[in-house]
C-alpha cells in the first residue's frame, strides 16, 4: 500500500501525553510517511512530549503557548527551518482546548467573563492565529485540520463554555476555509466522540458518557482515538483534496441519534 502521505511535512500542536488525540493523529501520520513537526505546552510536558517524539523520529519537538504571541513568532521560525524543501508546510493539526475546571461542572449561567475569554482565547481564537501563521509556509496548498466537539451545536451537561467555544471554533472553520481556499489550502474539523484524555477528564461526568454511547451511538461503542486520527489522514491527504469548511463526525454516529 503506498503511503498516504509520503513527502508531506505536518506540524502538530497539541500533543501532552500518549492518550492525546493528537499523539494518536502523530502515530497515524507516521505510518503514512509524514515528516512531523511537533510542539508542547511549557516545560511540564518536555520530557514526555520529547520523548514520544523521539519514537516518531520527530524533525523537531518545541515549545508553543497559544495564549503567547511570541511563540507564534518562534513557530514561524521553526517551521522555516525544519519544514520540507524551503520549509514547506502541508498539514497542520491543531488538537488544543481548554477552560478552567469550575466552568466545566458548575451551571453554564455561572461562567466568568474571564472564564469565558479565556476558553475563546485558547480553544478557538488559537486556530486563527495558528492558520494565520502557517498560511504563507502552506506554498502547495494544504490542510488545516482541528479537533471539536458535539457540544458545539447540542447541549452536553458540563461541557458548558467550551461547547461556545466549540461553537466559534466551527465557524472560524467556515470562516477560514473561505480566507485560505484561494490558496488550496483546506480546513476542517473532525468531531470526535468522548475519548478519555487528560482535557475530557476535565469534564464532570465523562465516565457516564462513555458509558452512555454504546447503549445509543448506532455503531453501539465508543469510537478510538485511531479511527479520529485515521480521519485527519484522509483531511491531510489528497484523497481529501475537495472537503474544506467542513465538520466531519468521527463518533460511531452517535450525532445523529434523536430519542
Ligand atoms: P489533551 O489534554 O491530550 O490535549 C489537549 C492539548 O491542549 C494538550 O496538549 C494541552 O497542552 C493543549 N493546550 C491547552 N492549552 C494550551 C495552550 N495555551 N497552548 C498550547 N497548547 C495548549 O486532550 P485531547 O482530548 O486529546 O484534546 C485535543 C482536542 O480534541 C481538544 O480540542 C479537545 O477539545 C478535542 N476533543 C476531545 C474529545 C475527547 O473526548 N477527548 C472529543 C472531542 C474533541
Amino acid at each position: 500500500m503506498p503511503e498516504l502521505l509520503a513527502g508531506k511535512t505536518a506540524l502538530i500542536l497539541g500533543v501532552a501525553n500518549k492518550w492525546s488525540l493528537a499523539y494518536a493523529i502523530a502515530q497515524a501520520f507516521r505510518r503514512e510517511g509524514a515528516k512531523l513537526l511537533l510542539t508542547y505546552q511549557g516545560e511540564r510536558q518536555k520530557e514526555t512530549v520529547g520523548e514520544l517524539g523521539a519514537e516518531l523520529g520527530a524533525a523537531a519537538i518545541f515549545e508553543c503557548d497559544v495564549t503567547r504571541d511570541e511563540d507564534l513568532v518562534k513557530l514561524a521560525d521553526t517551521v522555516r527551518q525544519h519544514g520540507g524543501p524551503n520549509g514547506r508546510l502541508d498539514t497542520l493539526v491543531h488538537s488544543i482546548a481548554f477552560a478552567n475546571r469550575e466552568d466545566l461542572s458548575r451551571p453554564f449561567v455561572e461562567t466568568s467573563r474571564a472564564g469565558y475569554l479565556l476558553a475563546q482565547d485558547v480553544s478557538a481564537y488559537s486556530l486563527v492565529s495558528a492558520a494565520r501563521t502557517i498560511a504563507p509556509f502552506m506554498t502547495e496548498g494544504g490542510s488545516v485540520i482541528t479537533l471539536t466537539y458535539l457540544g458545539a451545536t447540542r447541549v452536553v451537561t458540563n461541557y458548558n463554555v467550551m461547547g461556545v467555544a466549540k461553537a466559534a471554533l466551527e465557524a472560524c472553520v467556515r470562516y477560514l476555509s473561505s480566507d485560505l481556499g484561494p490558496s488550496n489550502i483546506r480546513v476542517n474539523a473532525i468531531s470526535a466522540g468522548p475519548v478519555k484524555t487528560v482535557s475530557a477528564r476535565g469534564v464532570a461526568g465523562l465516565t457516564k458518557m462513555l458509558e452512555a454511547m454504546p447503549l445509543r451511538a448506532p455503531l453501539r461503542r465508543n469510537c478510538t482515538p485511531e479511527e479520529v486520527a485515521d480521519t485527519a489522514v484522509f483531511l491531510a491527504s489528497d484523497l481529501g483534496r475537495g472537503v474544506t469548511g467542513n465538520v466531519l463526525f468521527v463518533d460511531a454516529g452517535y450525532q445523529v441519534m434523536g430519542f
